[in-house]
């Protein structure tokens, strides 16, 4: 009786003791799998670029800092995809090389002969991205690139930064200012507005989107006739951080082009969509002669405000110089009923106050 007991307590203890190892043993591996999974999981960080602070995603793998390859526009360098030969490409100054994704190399370039160097880790795909190598990347684009251990952050300089200008506003001596209207031409916003600046005999801006010159081109064509000045906003209105720097050419020459078929000419003012642009961007803009036009008052008009708020936006904010951001197409149900609205009441207000519209050439004159 003792003894079947005791074998029984001996059994059950064993037993016990088994399946306690084991719940150890999974759990070890469980968690030795999140660790791995948060090292190669996408976070937010800031790089500073110039001292400027960029916020990128990024990847820790093996202790290395991977950021998207479109990062490096950021920092001024070209990035393409080259498709033939499954690789990124980057471009700054005299600097080029091709990484093939997913190695953990680069082909350099120099006087067209081609060198291979090794990185610390090859790049991976995440998200649909690729991700390479924050440090190997930028010292191989020229660039200083240190880590603060003190304040955690990650500083690259460039040494040939030019400080190309993102224009916000015009000279502040006199009282001009500039209305401007992004995104259209549009049938339902753009003619409401042409007739109010027709009957105020007051000029604007008309930053324009591409394919909507191509959809509506007597409405473009009706703008310059009135006497607007008009802008490029780009083909298809992307964010420029997050496409390679052939689609932003393209982007840019598809507009110059369809403008010049439908109207004749071609703008040399820019604003990007959103107001994003990388330095790359910049670099690129300023390279074929725009000028990159911001804002110094947005009227946040596309989330549908009213004329009220739009009309108190504009008279509380403005200043001499000054450049209002608006927007001109239907892209939600009414959304714009305030830009409409607003409008006579705030050229009325503005030229009690003592301002003279212009347009943003005149502005900048
Ligand atoms: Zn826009």
């Amino acid at each position: 009786m003792n003894r079947i007991n005791i074998t029984g307590i001996i059994q059950k203890y064993a037993s016990k003791k088994f399946i306690w190892l084991l719940l150890i043993f999974i759990l070890l591996i469980i968690s030795s799998e999140l660790v791995d999974a948060q090292e190669s999981s996408l976070s937010k960080a800031d790089v500073y670029v110039d001292n400027v602070p960029i916020s990128t995603e990024y990847v820790l793998k093996d202790g290395y800092f991977l950021v998207p390859a479109l990062f490096f526009k950021e920092m001024g360098s070209y990035v393409d995809w080259n498709e033939e030969y499954d690789s990124i490409e980057f471009h700054l100054n005299n600097i080029s090389f091709a990484h093939p994704t997913g190695s953990s190399v680069i082909d350099i370039n120099t006087n067209n002969k081609w060198e291979r160097e090794e990185l610390s880790t090859p790049s991976i795909h995440v998200d649909g991205q690729t991700f390479v190598p924050l440090n190997d990347i930028t010292k191989h684009l020229g660039l200083e690139v240190t880590y603060n251990e003190y304040l955690k952050k990650t500083f690259v300089k460039n040494p040939n930064v030019r400080n190309v200008r993102r224009i916000g506003s015009g000279d502040g001596t006199k009282n001009y200012i500039a209305l401007t209207f992004d995104d259209g031409p549009d049938p339902l916003y753009t003619p409401q507005i042409l007739d109010i600046l027709k009957d105020k005999g007051v000029p604007a801006t008309f930053f324009a989107i591409g394919e909507q010159v191509k959809k509506h081109p007597e409405i473009m064509q009706r703008i310059v006739k009135e006497g607007h000045a008009i802008g490029n906003h780009s083909f298809t209105h992307p964010e420029f951080p997050k496409i390679q720097s052939n689609e932003v050419r393209d982007e840019i020459s598809n507009t110059q082009e369809v403008l010049s078929k439908t109207i004749g000419r071609k703008p040399d003012l820019f604003r990007p969509p959103y107001g994003a642009l990388t330095r790359a961007d910049e670099e690129f803009l300023h390279q074929v002669g725009f000028q990159t036009i911001m804002w110094s008052v947005d009227t946040l008009d596309w989330t549908g405000l009213s004329g009220d708020k739009i009309f108190q936006i504009v008279v509380n904010q403005i200043e001499p110089g000054g450049i209002v951001l608006q927007h001109n197409i239907d892209w939600n149900p009414d959304n714009l009923n305030g830009t409409v609205e607003a409008l006579p009441r705030i050229i009325e207000e503005l030229q009690h106050q003592g301002y003279t519209f212009v347009t943003v050439q005149t502005l900048l004159d």
